[in-house]
């Protein structure tokens, strides 16, 4: 049996149009002789009835502040389930013998977490019957169940995830991942004019980019894949560009150190935060008491430094006020700098590479741009710069690593 995996997100969806382009492409790969199962996200983006952000408006907008997560996720998870059975009908019209599959009867098991929930395990007993029958199954993203029958979603974006985990559990040939771009870019195209299209990306680096906050992909999808070796494309679901092959076979490239920063990943919106505990009785009991205290809250930290009798870190501009009544807990002076960019360098050839600091510095500098913080791992330097300079440092970065189609 060859299985390929075909995911197709909200706007490749969004209406019968596009449902047939769509239709013609998992056509296409059954014709081929492959095994295809399709993963569909909801139809469109809101106002659109049935997109995600609409279906939780239905529950939530002027509702109390006491949301029942467990029922949001089964609210959200309608979505899927609609674009399923919908396209499903599609193709048996078209000849093409189908049937939709929510996530649990595609045997996905989560945990309790609802809204982020992740999965736990997979059981592709019927996928893999229905597929022995010849049916094309239309499996719902984002959708999972816990152990005790609890309906889960997967956090925004999820259904990349639901795809590259199926592409494992069903030791898939490949998964592809079709959306409104030709593949991964080397920047998001609404900052960068014209980014270069990366034709291939090891998974650390597509790992890296989606954990930075690269929209492109969701942020759990890549660790399944990269741990099994199932080969990811991105392609666009309209065109027929070659589009983004993310695996391991990169590496041999990487050492001749031609790929120091292949994107960059930008996070606006955020605050920088720095924590004075230098009053504190015992510093580091305070320090994890007040790490604890964020975690409880679900504040999200982000460039994490701790320098000598500080802490500093970056948090979304809606969980600032959360962070200041944490602190003030705690008797803990704060300061904030609000209106903050985080850009984020992504690239394995700076495994080793000395210079890429430097090279950033120089970049940023050279358009009158400070950074207000950094951090780094292996192949990611991030760096915070003011809002304003964002576009501004997007370009200068652009410039020096050729980020650019024709750049
Ligand atoms: P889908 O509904 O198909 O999952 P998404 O909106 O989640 O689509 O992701 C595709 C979008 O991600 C693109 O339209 C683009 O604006 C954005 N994006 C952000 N960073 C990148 C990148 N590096 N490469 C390509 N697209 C990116
Ligand atoms: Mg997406």
């Amino acid at each position: 049996m060859k299985i390929v995996v075909q995911k197709y997100g909200g706007s490749s969806v969004a209406d019968k149009e596009r449902m047939l382009q769509v239709m013609e492409k998992v056509a296409a790969a059954k014709d081929r002789g492959m095994d295809v199962v399709v993963v569909l996200s909801a139809m469109g983006r809101k106002p659109a009835p049935y997109a995600t952000d609409s279906l939780i408006n239905l529950m939530c907008e002027g509702a109390g502040k006491d949301i029942c997560l467990r029922d949001k996720d089964l609210l959200m998870s309608v979505g899927e389930t609609i674009s399923c059975v919908v396209f499903s009908q599609l193709l048996r019209d078209n000849g093409y013998d189908s049937v939709a599959m929510t996530g649990w009867q595609a045997g996905i098991i989560t945990d309790n977490n609802f809204s982020e929930a992740r999965i736990l395990c997979i059981d592709p007993t019927q996928v893999l019957r229905y597929l022995e029958e010849g049916k094309i199954p239309v499996v719902t993203g984002f959708q999972g169940m816990t152990v005790n029958s609890d309906v889960t979603t997967l956090g925004r974006g999820g259904s990349d995830t639901t795809a590259t985990a199926l592409g494992v559990a069903l030791d898939a040939e490949e998964v592809e991942i079709y959306t409104d771009v030709d593949g991964v870019l080397a920047a998001d195209p609404r900052t960068m004019k014209n980014p270069r299209q990366i034709p291939e990306l090891h998974y650390m680096e597509a790992g890296e980019m989606s954990g930075e906050g690269a929209k492109v992909l969701h942020k759990r999808c890549i660790a399944p894949v990269e741990q099994y070796n199932v080969p990811v494309w991105v392609k666009s679901f309209s065109g027929t560009g070659r589009g983004t092959r993310i695996s391991d076979e990169i590496e041999k490239q990487a050492f001749e150190r031609t790929r120091v920063v292949t994107s960059v990943v930008d996070v606006p919106d955020v605050a920088h935060i720095s924590v004075d505990l230098i009053d504190a009785a015992d510093r580091s009991l305070t320090r994890l008491e007040l790490l604890r205290s964020f975690k409880e809250a679900e504040v999200s930290l982000d460039l994490i430094n701790i320098v000598r009798e500080k802490l500093y870190f970056i948090v979304r501009e809606e969980q600032v006020m959360d962070v200041v009544g944490i602190c003030k807990d705690f008797d803990l002076p704060v300061q904030i700098i609000h209106g903050c960019a985080k850009i984020s360098c992504v690239g394995i050839g700076m495994k080793g590479t000395p210079g890429v600091m430097a090279a950033i510095q120089e970049a940023l500098a050279g358009a009158g741009i400070n950074i207000l913080h950094s951090t780094d791992s292996h192949i990611t330097i991030s760096v915070l710069v003011k809002q304003e300079h964002l576009q501004l440092a997007i370009d200068a970065l652009a410039d020096k690593f050729g980020l650019r189609e024709n750049g």
